[in-house]
């Protein structure tokens, strides 16, 4: 069995070196290729595999058996003993040791706080640990965050120690290592120790920023999300930008948004409120109006009252001997008297091409849309419907 020897433990910043190949598998859409060393960090503790090329070619996926590291490369045409060159997507990488020691900070400050970390996700978009022993709240969230990014402040050194199950012994590990035979321990200038095989910045202020982002409940234990380095500076221009524009929309300083927020909500609701009112007036004035026809009623009302031409018709149709039409804007309703034998819905499908109709409903109540230009032609066409002679029974 091949052993590769993982560069990117020497130097985490190492962004290209020549290897050699060491062993070759042929697959049907390429090859998989072990180098004598690497400079891929093939995943795992939670921080996903590194991306990059393989003398040029894009290496697509990373794999580990015991000591060996392979590559896969859709067209690679060397062989066993070739020397190739590996190029690290660095930016990447460097997002991701970000994120790392990051995570090992957060959760060595969430400790502090009585909360234990269970499980970490190092992702593209953001990081979340979820913890055991609590739910903070909100305070405890700010208080979290402002620690972190004191620590990073103060740039401390993070080192790595190699040890193995007998040495490990003497680190005060923040977390029970696994039963591996080569342990790595990833220490924060001897406030966090923890056994680690990710890759990791040289000290805390290269972390950049931490900003908790928000808190949910899964599995009964808190997950907490994180923006961490470039991610957490991209998320406060985001911030910045929105905040500018809100406070030109609202005329006011930040602190000031709650408040005005609130104020303008408040309102809106008396405004909706007096609308309604005044709606309720007006209908009532126009249905007083409208009821003097005792036959037949068709009328066409402002498109603001859309919503409630089925409530206007219903509540004259008793009133009339033969129907009640109502159209608002692209909108139409037809209520019928209870005891009158027609069926609406036979309406709308006479008249379906004619007018655009579209809709349906009981008997004695169909609405829906419509598309015509003139309402002249609409109104014949429902009063020769409701004058038609019927012979008894619903048509
Ligand atoms: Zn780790």
């Amino acid at each position: 069995m091949h052993s590769t020897h993982k560069s990117y433990y020497d130097d985490p910043y190492l962004r290209k070196l020549e290897a050699r190949v060491e062993a070759l598998q042929q697959e049907a859409d390429g090859s998989w290729i072990c180098t004598n060393q690497t400079l891929f960090y093939p995943g795992g503790g939670g921080q996903p595999a590194d991306q990059g090329s393989l003398d040029g070619h894009r290496i697509q996926d990373i794999k580990t058996e015991t000591d060996s590291i392979w590559h896969f490369v859709s067209d690679f045409k060397g062989n066993i003993g070739n020397l190739v060159q590996l190029e690290l997507d660095f930016s990447r990488r460097y997002y991701m040791m970000q994120q790392h020691s990051g995570q090992h900070l957060i959760s060595h400050v969430l400790d502090g706080f009585g909360l234990q970390t269970e499980s970490v996700h190092l992702g593209e978009q953001y990081t979340a640990v979820e913890v055991s022993g609590g739910f903070p709240d909100a305070n405890q969230l700010r208080a979290i965050q402002h620690r972190c990014n004191t620590l990073i402040g103060k740039g401390l050194p993070i080192h790595t120690h190699i040890a193995n199950q007998e040495s490990i012994k003497q680190f005060p590990l923040r977390k029970e290592s696994g039963m591996w035979e080569v342990l790595r321990v990833v220490e924060i200038d001897g406030l966090d120790f923890s056994a680690c095989g990710g890759t990791h910045v040289k000290q805390t202020s290269e972390i950049g920023l931490i900003l908790c982002d928000g808190i949910e409940k899964i599995r009964g234990r808190a997950r907490l999300h994180f923006k961490i380095g470039a991610r957490a500076f991209k998320q406060i221009e985001m911030f910045q930008h929105v905040t500018n524009q809100v406070q030109n929309l609202l005329q006011t300083e930040p602190e000031q948004f709650p408040e005005r927020i609130s104020r303008l909500q408040e309102e809106q609701n008396n405004q909706h409120k007096t609308l309604e009112q005044l709606k309720r007036l007006y209908l009532h004035e126009i249905q007083k109006e409208l009821i003097q026809q005792p036959d037949f009623i068709f009328y066409r009302i402002e498109p603001i009252f859309a919503n409630e031409i089925s409530k206007l018709a219903r509540s004259m149709a008793n009133s009339v001997q033969k129907g009640v039409c109502i159209l608002s804007g692209q909108r139409f309703c037809l209520a019928l008297p209870e005891s009158f034998p027609l069926n609406g819905n036979t309406f709308i499908q006479q008249q379906q091409s004619q007018f655009g109709l579209r809709g349906g409903g009981p008997p004695s109540l169909v609405q829906g849309s419509l598309q015509i230009q003139d309402d002249s032609a609409l109104r014949e066409a429902v009063q020769s419907f409701l004058n038609q002679p019927f012979s008894g029974g619903i048509s």
